[in-house]
């Protein structure tokens, strides 16, 4: 399939960059890593007349840690965050939730900030991002603003973006050292979207949960911050009555689609299973 005809602009500036899309208006869209845009383009579910490249950009691709926040440049693609050995001292769910995304190639060009600001409910790194407690920072005409990523996902493809603002970069706070951790994600096969998938990062300490924090991917129209499950999962153990009430309290709150992916009962019951076997992998991978 060809896509329509577009205008490509590669502005250099971020300034730049938001002063063409407010100037062109809805039939311009931002370009990143294009592994999103350029299929619905291909498909015609998507038309814009112009693509503003952020590639050109200097300073979107970077990950560096400031004060106690890990802090990742919109155009870091995930190939870059797999390799990052910052992100896998400080953050490593990163690398795994990275790796299960797509395959190699579209890795390779397809980037972060593409992936949380797409607003696909298929999308992994939101979730994560909701687990992590990460912000977003928006840059538009009037400078920046932080938006949690809790706050960012209003429904399927809509998200809190203003007309000509771009996210710039991803502030994750730098969980406790010897924090568990675990993303898990149930797919058809490799390079597949989640039919469910689950991120949990925990803390303990002498056998006892101190702080827990759980996303859910693709089992409603928007990722999923499943903060009662997690709350019930604090000041326990861990032990199978409390996991199963967590559990539960998780799969009430997913509305998935019935889809190629499986009808909505089996999806729902299958971000209970994946969040089961994340928190599993978390509680082994804690230290304190
Ligand atoms: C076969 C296949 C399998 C895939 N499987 C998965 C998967 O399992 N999990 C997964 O998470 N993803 C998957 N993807 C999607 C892939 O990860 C994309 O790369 C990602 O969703 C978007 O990132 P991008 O950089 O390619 O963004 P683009 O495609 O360039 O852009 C996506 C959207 O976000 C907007 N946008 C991009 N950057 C910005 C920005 N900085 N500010 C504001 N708006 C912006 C664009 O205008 C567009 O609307 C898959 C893609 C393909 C083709």
């Amino acid at each position: 399939m060809i896509p329509g005809t577009f205008d490509y602009h590669r502005p250099t500036t971020v300034e730049s960059a938001v002063a063409l899309l407010l100037q062109l208006g809805e039939d311009a869209r931002p370009l990143a890593g294009g592994h999103s845009l350029i299929p619905l383009m291909k498909t015609r579910l998507a038309a814009p007349e112009h693509l503003v490249d952020l590639g050109a950009i200097e300073g979107l691709h970077r990950v560096e840690r400031i004060g106690d926040d890990v802090v990742i440049g919109a155009m870091t693609t995930q190939h870059s965050v797999i390799n990052s050995s910052l992100l896998a001292d400080l953050v490593p769910i990163l690398r795994e939730t990275a790796l299960v995304i797509a395959d190699p190639q579209i890795r390779y060009k397809g980037t972060i900030g593409g992936n949380c600001a797409n607003g696909d409910p298929g999308n992994d790194m939101p979730a994560l991002m909701q687990c992590l407690g990460a912000s977003y920072t928006l840059t538009g005409t009037g400078g920046n603003r932080q938006v949690s990523a809790r706050d960012f996902y209003l429904g399927a493809y809509e998200t809190a973006l203003a007309p000509g603002e771009i996210l710039t970069e991803i502030r994750i706070p730098i969980p406790p050292t010897g924090h568990g951790y675990g993303y898990e994600k149930l797919k058809r096969k490799v390079g597949d979207y989640a039919t469910a998938a689950a991120a949990v990062v925990i803390t303990m300490a002498a056998g006892t949960c101190t702080s827990a924090s759980i996303g859910l991917t693709n089992v409603s129209e928007t990722p999923l911050w499943a903060a009662e499950a997690a709350r019930i999962l604090v000041g326990s153990t861990l032990d199978v009555a409390t996991v199963d009430a967590a559990v539960a309290a998780a799969e009430a709150i997913t509305t998935p689609a019935s889809d190629m992916r499986g009808p909505a009962e089996y999806r729902t019951k299958m971000a209970g299973v994946m969040l089961r076997r994340a928190l599993g992998r978390a509680r082994v991978r804690a230290t304190v």
